[in-house]
């Protein structure tokens, strides 16, 4: 176990590079339709942290996008690998929220367990485990906001 946190983190083929500050501390899987199409599979799997705690080494090789209208996560995506790198989303003016996928972070010994599974409801295939699981929208955006709040604090 690498102690203290390297906070080293990378896209799936290593060309987005970028360095977490901060260990997360909340981590939910979301098996909404848009990261079903982003990632490429039946869920994401994501830690949340303050985008001030995420400094970006290569912004030239990743690609920001937004996938819906509205105040809507921007998602960086390697140009290289087409895989997503973080996601920053504005929550008001000057702050910023960071998602990062779990499997971009290398040194996986501090990072927590997910607290929940959100967007069920669309899910492709079922999940067993004993992760609390929200199946409807407004129940998972109630869901999810307040574990993003805690993930922005570092709480
Ligand atoms: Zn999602
Ligand atoms: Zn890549």
């Amino acid at each position: 176990m690498a102690f203290p946190f390297t906070g080293d983190a990378q896209c799936p083929c290593g060309t987005s590079k970028f360095r977490l500050s901060k260990i997360p501390t909340r981590r939910f899987l979301c098996h909404c339709t848009i990261c079903q199409q982003v990632y490429g599979k039946p869920y994401s799997d994501v830690t949340v942290l303050s985008a001030a705690r995420v400094a970006v080494d290569t912004p030239h090789t990743i690609e920001f996008a937004k996938y819906k209208e509205g105040p809507a996560l921007d998602r960086g995506i390697c140009k290289e690998c087409r895989s997503p790198v973080v996601g920053f989303l504005p929550i008001m003016p000057f702050v910023r929220l960071a998602f990062v996928p779990y499997t971009n972070i290398l040194d996986k010994d501090a990072l927590p367990d997910p607290a929940m599974h959100i967007y069920y409801g669309t899910r492709v295939a079922d999940v067993e485990d004993g992760v609390p699981k929200f199946e409807d929208e407004k129940q998972s955006q109630r869901k999810a906001a307040g574990l993003v709040l805690a993930g922005f604090l570092g709480f």
